[in-house]
């Protein structure tokens, strides 16, 4: 059995030593309510994105009543609620805990648990990650001391397809076979029994936690440990064998469209699901939200992909909202400086559909962050990726894609940069056809 160890009040800090936080992290989350331009925004973590039939209908069911009418799928597979009305906290977390969606409210904001969506569903990956995830979270939650790791501290869970390996994980486990996983943080290495995993990931962040209070820094995050310390996983009764930090495996998201046998996977156009699409998901066993922004039903009879397709759901990897992404932007975001999710849709990324003929489209997803169109290449070579595209209000790029991706930043009401090149609005479609297709 593994042991996380409980942190230790911080130390005051020597003169002198860089301190790189000096408050708690202001995240949002179920109970703490964020004030934004368009009313109040609720983050619900959801541990490997999952919600049970149940919930998702509880979901639209907020989001209509409470909220919007809408969901936003965040770049860990969360789910926020926007638009929500001054005093409507306690309705609304009543809500929840009648769903299963608040079980703890110290912890509420430390479920960030991101796993293979697809495990245990297509074939693929070496063990079904998404079990871990439940253990892990189940871990997290009756461990008194893990409500001081911070909203943005997070674990990332891979079935060793590589498809969430390199998302910024804190702790990430890796399925390698042989009943074997791989434990890595920090940039250290452990190899461990796959029967250990969760364990082992709730020790690595005890473990985090007591490096972070020993530096007296206010770390966040492990990349924000000051030089000299760092998560010591043989301290913390880690049970592994050290090895040295193989590279991260790297593998494409699932794609858009069937998955096997009972299970689908969609996007949601630009992040976001009305109360109508979400349901649309819906007869499933299960419905995990993506870090990619769409969501995988598991549980449900394949046949049902044009349905969703009707339904304004992106089933297809050719389809032109593919790919793209966008931040809030205004008028929900007082910092930004153009309504960039409008700009963001549909006219840039339609471009791409109509290049080439639609059976020289790939049907692979891109090997970055966002699944991405392909475009066909020259007569007698594979189709060429079609980058991810973020486009965002401000300077900030919040929920940008990891790994290569295509910046769109507003610079004004009319202008932008496409990766860096000053960009009439006007022009954009254009200028991100090409920025998506030549690097
Ligand atoms: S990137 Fe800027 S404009 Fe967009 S949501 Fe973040 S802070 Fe707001």
């Amino acid at each position: 059995m593994l042991a996380a160890m409980p942190p230790t009040p911080p130390p005051v800090p020597e003169p002198g030593e860089p301190r790189v936080r000096d408050r708690g992290d202001a995240c949002p989350g179920a109970l703490r309510l964020h004030s934004a331009d368009d009313g109040r925004l609720a983050r619900l973590r959801l541990p490997a994105g999952r919600l049970t039939s149940h919930q998702v209908e509880v979901l639209a069911d907020a989001a209509e009543t409470l909220g919007d009418g809408s969901i936003s799928i965040t770049s860990r597979g969360n789910a926020e609620l926007r638009g929500l009305a001054d005093g409507c906290g306690a309705g609304l977390a009543a809500l929840l805990a009648e769903a299963g969606l608040l079980p703890s409210r110290t912890h509420e904001r430390v479920r960030n648990i991101v796993a293979s969506p697809a495990s245990g569903l297509d074939g693929l990956g070496a063990t079904d990650v998404q079990l871990w995830a439940r253990e892990l979270d189940s871990h997290l939650l009756s461990a008194p001391w893990a409500s001081a790791l911070s909203g943005r501290f997070l674990f990332v869970l891979d079935d060793g397809r590589g498809d969430v390996a390199g998302l910024g994980g804190d702790v990430t486990l890796v399925a390698v076979g042989g009943g074997e996983a791989e434990l890595h943080v920090g940039g250290r290495a452990v190899r461990l029994a796959a029967s250990d995993a969760p364990s082992a990931a709730l020790a690595a962040a005890g473990a985090f936690l007591a490096a972070a209070a020993e530096a007296g820094t206010g770390a966040w995050r492990v990349r924000e440990l000051p030089p000299g310390y760092g998560v010591d996983l043989a301290e913390c009764g880690v049970a592994g064998e050290p090895v040295p930090a193989p590279a991260l495996p790297h593998g494409p998201p699932p794609a858009p469209g069937v998955l096997g046998p009972a299970a689908l996977s969609v996007l949601a156009p630009l992040g976001r699901l009305t109360a109508a699409r979400l349901r649309a998901l819906l007869p499933a066993d299960e419905v995990r939200l993506t870090p990619w922004r769409g969501a995988v039903v598991a549980g449900t009879d394949p046949g049902r992909l044009p349905l969703l397709d009707a339904a304004g759901l992106i089933s297809r990897p050719d389809s032109p909202w593919a790919g793209v992404t966008a931040c809030t932007g205004r008028p929900g975001c007082a910092k930004s400086l153009a309504d960039v999710r409008a700009d963001a849709a549909p006219g840039p990324a339609a471009r791409l559909e109509t290049e080439g003929a639609p059976d020289a489209v790939g049907e692979l997803p891109g090997e970055q962050g966002v699944p991405a169109a392909r475009r066909p290449g020259p007569p007698g070579h594979p189709a060429r990726p079609v980058l991810p595209v973020h486009f965002s209000g401000c300077e900030r790029r919040c929920g940008h894609p990891h790994g290569a991706w295509t910046d769109v930043l507003a610079t004004g009401d009319d202008s932008y940069r496409v990766d860096g090149v000053p960009t009439p609005r006007t022009a954009l479609p254009d200028a991100v056809t090409k920025a998506r297709t030549t690097r």
